[in-house]
């Protein structure tokens, strides 16, 4: 049994949204419906990200879409197709489970992941989730320490790490 497997303890600052960041050039509508990212045969390193959508009252949000995007290994985004891109909903207990792989960090960037969040009744959320422990992280111009993901760590294989994230009312 993984640490995943049992709803993660909300680590969000409920009560406070969580912080907007820019959407940037390369995100796409129309992503697949797909919570696993991996492609077939891929040596990359794997990450897990988990959490939930909540509201600032800390109530699980169920249904929530959660629009991924990132670039791949070799810190590309496919702007012509959908790798690296895809939406999943939240579950009845507000939980969400992106599988995917460690993008790397691209030119004028430190390490990260984008994501728009949007639910009934509730402001859309663009932002972007940071790693912590990376050497970029001090140097970007938009980085924001509440958007850092949560007990990132290694297990097996896979890099795990939590974020949770919190809607304001629409
Ligand atoms: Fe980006």
């Amino acid at each position: 049994m993984g640490r995943f497997d049992t709803t993660p303890e909300a680590t969000a600052d409920v009560g406070q949204p969580t912080p907007t960041l820019s959407e940037g050039p390369y995100f796409k509508p129309g992503s697949p419906e797909e919570s696993s990212l991996v492609e077939n045969g891929s040596g990359a390193q794997r990450l897990l990200i988990a959490g939930r959508v909540l509201t600032t009252g800390g109530q699980a949000i169920s249904g929530a879409k959660l629009d991924f995007w990132q670039a791949d290994e070799n810190g590309v985004y496919d702007n012509g197709g959908c790798r690296y891109r895809g939406h999943q909903f939240s579950q009845q207990d507000g939980t969400y489970r992106l599988e995917t792989v460690l993008p790397r960090v691209y030119t004028g960037r430190t390490r990260h992941i984008h994501v728009k969040v949007s639910a009934n009744g509730m402001r859309e959320l663009t932002t972007q989730l940071y790693f912590p422990g990376e050497p970029g992280n001090a140097g970007d111009r938009i980085f924001n320490e509440r958007l850092l993901l949560t007990n990132l760590q290694q297990s097996g294989n896979t890099l795990e790490g939590s974020f949770d994230f919190v809607l304001a009312p629409g």
